[in-house]
């Protein structure tokens, strides 16, 4: 396929806003398309370029493309970034300002889906110290080739989002009817491979292909997640129940086979090297080849110590060794998704759990089962008084499922409520703040999109501006007066009075008194808050007054 018949099918959805709609549209292209472009449009037409679970990462930032969008249109970059505020998008920036480029040259070849793709490979294996220039050219390239509407979804694609709202729901459902397969086969293939462009080769041989996928080490699997709820909830609802501490640490993910050992976070990057002693503590633990779930905590003079310095931990590049004196991480192992060969996700929980048992000789977290609404209390107490975060609750007959919070694991915690938010905006600030961004715009998501729900200005110190700087100058997309349009990648977690209804902001929801936590590095904004759970938590408060 054409990139240029890729961005006409791109230009129709974006026209539409039903979903049905969209889904058609989709569903009617995937069966036309060979073996190695149906993988590669799949992840396209969501704005990913890679798999969820794979090591590359484009992580081309606004300035380099911007550079790229002048060269190729024969424009200073500050006339691509003058068009950008003026269009309020990058798309329809660059397709503006290739519409009227002349000729640049006399080679140009049409753009493929595959070949994006290998360039992509290209810039995103591409390090060292000219890795920047060389990506510069592999852009330019691009661009080169590009006529204007191509250039519209060629520059997003870039910055990895789209924009045409195609979501990995809409695709779930297009790739289970364009190769007529169970919808549900189909999820639960892309839970356990965690990249919807395999899951389309296999729908598109049938349903004992979907059946067939077996989770693999090394290639990290989404972490299932917990919803709030009550102890009482839980126990009238699923009666025993297990119940766990809730560690105030990092999730991890390890891996092992044979003699190689591996560790993922939970945005699934791979922090082998940030952790050695704890890879050699699990290694040491478990004799088998397994991938297992935990949380990973600092501790001091046998006292959790706080989520940061464990963080810290997890980032480091440089200087490991030294950092490993300074605080003792300790693992908590709590779930087991494969051994020795066996993907085991699908069986209940409280065999998991034996299997667990079974296969790790220490660091696993301890649990109870329990119907007793007194008793469960009593654990939570007592995971409060030794310096945890609270418990979570767990139903013993559930499935793993990666990547879903759902109802069988609940998490308790005293209530402070707080949301996680991905920042998509930015104020100037005023006086003494002037040089840096003073308050953010937020948002939650929903299929995929990411919509407002208002402004942080509260709660920052002027510490946490110049360090949230930092994080953000690079992600400016566009600027208009004294605000800026940010590249959504960084999450903030943030406290408010109460959940609002509200026509002003496009999620439906905005926030009274949101004041700014802090920055969770550990999650990316896929994980923030949804549009239904912005629904949840305003219905809940409704249940209190
Ligand atoms: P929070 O902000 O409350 O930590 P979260 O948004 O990070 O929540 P949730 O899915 O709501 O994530 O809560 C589950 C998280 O709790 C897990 O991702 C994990 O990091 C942590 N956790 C600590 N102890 C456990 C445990 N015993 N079982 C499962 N998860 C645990």
């Amino acid at each position: 396929m054409d990139f240029a018949e890729f961005s006409l099918i791109c230009e129709r959805i974006e026209g539409i806003s039903g979903r049905l709609e969209m889904i058609e549209i989709v569903a009617s292209v995937l069966p036309h398309l060979l073996e190695d472009e149906l993988p590669v449009f799949v992840r396209f037409v969501m704005g990913r370029v890679f798999p969820d679970w794979s090591p590359l990462k484009l992580g081309i930032g606004p300035n380099l493309l911007y550079e790229a969008v002048g060269y190729v249109a024969g424009r200073k970059k500050a006339a691509v970034v003058a068009a950008v505020n003026e269009t309020g998008d990058v798309g329809l920036a660059v397709e503006r300002l290739l519409a009227t480029k002349s000729q640049t040259s006399f080679f140009s070849e049409a753009l493929t889906l595959t070949g994006v793709y290998a360039d992509c490979t290209r810039i995103a294996t591409t390090d060292g110290s000219r890795s920047q220039r060389e990506k510069l050219r592999v852009i330019e390239g691009l661009l080169g080739n590009a006529g204007a509407l191509e250039g519209r979804y060629l520059s997003r694609l870039l910055l990895e989002e789209l924009r045409i709202g195609v979501g990995e729901g809409n695709v779930r459902d297009a790739v289970a009817r364009a190769f007529a397969v169970d919808a549900s086969l189909v999820a639960h293939a892309h839970q356990a491979l965690n990249d919807l462009g395999e899951v389309a080769l296999l729908a598109r041989q049938g349903e004992e292909a979907l059946r067939a996928v077996r989770i693999e080490p090394f290639r990290p699997v989404k972490m299932m997640l917990a919803q709030q709820g009550t102890i009482g909830e839980m126990v009238a609802d699923h009666g025993a129940v297990a119940v766990e501490y809730k560690y105030d640490g990092t999730r991890f993910q390890f891996h092992k086979v044979g003699k190689e050992c591996r560790m993922y976070s939970r945005k699934l990057e791979d922090v082998t090297g940030a952790v050695p002693d704890v890879i050699e503590a699990l290694d040491r633990a478990i004799p088998h080849d397994v991938i297992v779930d935990g949380e990973v905590i600092a501790v001091k003079d046998g006292r959790p110590r706080p989520f940061q310095f464990v963080l810290q931990r997890f980032r480091r590049k440089h200087e490991v060794e030294e950092a490993i004196g300074r605080v003792d991480l300790v693992p908590h192992l709590f779930d087991i998704l494969y051994l020795d060969g066996d993907t085991i996700i699908d069986r209940p929980f409280f065999e998991r759990r034996k299997i667990l048992e079974g296969t790790a000789s220490a660091y696993l977290a301890p649990q109870w089962v329990s119907d007793d609404v007194s008793r469960l209390e009593e654990i939570y107490a007592d995971a409060l008084d030794a310096g945890h975060e609270g418990v979570m609750l767990k139903t013993l007959d559930a499935a793993y499922t990666p990547g879903v919070r759902g109802k069988n694991w609940i998490k308790i915690k005293p209530a402070v409520d707080t949301l996680d938010l991905a920042v998509i905006g930015a104020e100037w600030g005023e006086g003494r703040r002037a040089r840096l961004f003073g308050s953010f715009l937020l948002a939650c998501q929903q299929e995929g999109e990411l919509l407002p729900v208002g402004k942080v200005a509260t709660g920052l110190s002027d510490e946490d501006l110049a360090a949230i700087y930092d994080l953000l100058k690079d992600l400016v997309i566009a600027e208009k007066g004294k605000e800026v349009v940010l590249e959504p990648v960084v999450v903030f977690e943030v406290g408010y009075a109460e959940v609002q209804k509200s026509p002003t902001y496009a999620s439906g929801y905005a926030l009274r008194f949101p004041r700014f936590v802090r920055v969770r590095e550990d999650k990316g904004v896929d994980e923030v808050e949804t549009v239904d759970g912005m629904l949840e938590r305003y219905e809940r408060q409704l249940k209190f007054v």
